[in-house]
């Protein structure tokens, strides 16, 4: 099978959209000033401003690690500390960036069922500790889809953000597919950030799109103060920014920053439905975004590859098929199919309930 053959191991796989090449390519004419002071980058901001109906401060990272690190460290002390769940992405696969751009605010760590965060999770984490030998709770931080691509409802986000009113906590956002949820939900972007009572949202463009880059948009303004030198600091200061800002107000400006969500969120569902309910194998994840995680014994994961397809079985020991902008329904098609060749046809519903 040749290398470019469309795979699902990643929605960092896909290529760039259309809109994001057409707009590096429209930036690339003659010269304009850097680090940011050049009118794409102020488009874009200005374009994030009117999607989220609100005077955020808006700022560009070249990807999530960096974004949510140094938003996180804006957040805290060193001796503060941040709530998170056991699955995420922060504490799972950063690689202590959050601790280290923050100078040691240490992750507190929440285990979760589902891979969501709760309010009540947050509240016994917060109050499980008060005393000075133990890093302050500060900041909460939830990833919206999750990382197993489960969808917080705008009611879920409201109760958590009041528990972080009520406690003291600033809640940040890592939507690194943040676009996912919007599609998945059908709401505004505000409906699930600043209305919601989200401080500070990362919100992804790799996974939507585009080559490079994620936006940091602070809602409370006076957060988002030294931002500009933290990220200048951490190298996260692009000296040719309209090449990371031009992208976004195409994507933004002609809706492909959701149609092309909502387009990978299509093709988990058509996965799904056409693999659930297979014998020997399980979704083991509510399929609400553009995410399909199947449990399935190790011997049919193994006949899998041998058909030529690539996955990760890193949470859970599942395999995981991530679909992006460019996902083809055929192909998604070639691997459903091949899922019910090796696993077999479909579970009778009526010899399930059979004794
Ligand atoms: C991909 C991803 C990020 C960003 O990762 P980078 O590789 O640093 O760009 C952040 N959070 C989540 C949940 C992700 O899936």
């Amino acid at each position: 099978m040749p290398n470019s053959t469309q795979q699902f191991a990643s929605d960092n796989y896909a290529g760039i959209c259309p809109e994001a090449w057409a707009a590096m390519a429209a930036a690339n004419v003659g010269h304009v000033p850097a680090y940011g002071e050049d009118g794409w980058t102020a488009r874009a901001s200005d374009a994030f401003r009117e999607l989220f109906r609100t005077n955020c401060d808006v700022f560009f990272a070249f990807n999530g690690t960096a974004a949510n690190s140094l938003a996180l460290a804006s957040l805290c002390q060193s001796y503060h500390s941040v709530i998170c769940s056991s699955t995420a992405h922060v504490e799972t696969d950063e690689c202590g960036a959050p601790e280290f751009f923050s100078n040691g605010s240490k992750l507190l760590v929440a285990a979760t069922k589902s891979g969501k965060l709760t309010a009540e999770a947050v509240r016994t984490l917060a109050a499980s500790r008060s005393d000075i030998h133990f890093p302050k709770p500060r900041a909460v931080t939830i990833t919206q889809p999750t990382e197993t691509g489960q969808v917080y409802s705008i009611d879920e986000i409201q109760a958590l953000s009041a528990t972080c009113r009520d406690l003291g906590l600033r809640l940040h956002m890592d939507g690194a597919r943040f676009a996912n949820a919007c599609a998945a939900l059908g709401c505004e972007p505000a409906d699930i950030s600043w209305k919601a009572g989200v401080d500070v949202l990362c919100f992804g463009g790799t996974k939507n799109g585009m080559a490079v880059g994620e936006a940091v948009l602070y809602f409370d303004n006076s957060l988002a103060e030294g931002f500009d030198y933290r990220c200048k600091q951490a190298g996260q200061l692009a000296s040719k920014m309209r090449f990371l800002a031009a992208p976004w107000v195409e994507m933004l400006s002609s809706g492909a920053w959701l149609r092309n969500a909502a387009h990978a969120n299509a093709c988990a569902r058509r996965l799904a439905d056409q693999v659930s309910g297979l014998r020997g194998c399980e979704l083991m994840f509510p399929v609400d975004a553009n995410s399909v995680f199947i449990r399935a014994p190790e011997q049919s994961l193994q006949a899998l590859r041998q058909r030529g397809w690539r996955f990760y079985t890193f949470i859970g020991g599942g395999a995981r098929f991530m679909f992006a902008w460019d996902s083809d329904p055929v192909r998604v098609d070639a691997l459903a199919s091949d899922l019910r060749a090796i696993l077999g046809t479909k579970a009778d519903p009526m010899s399930i309930n059979m004794p």
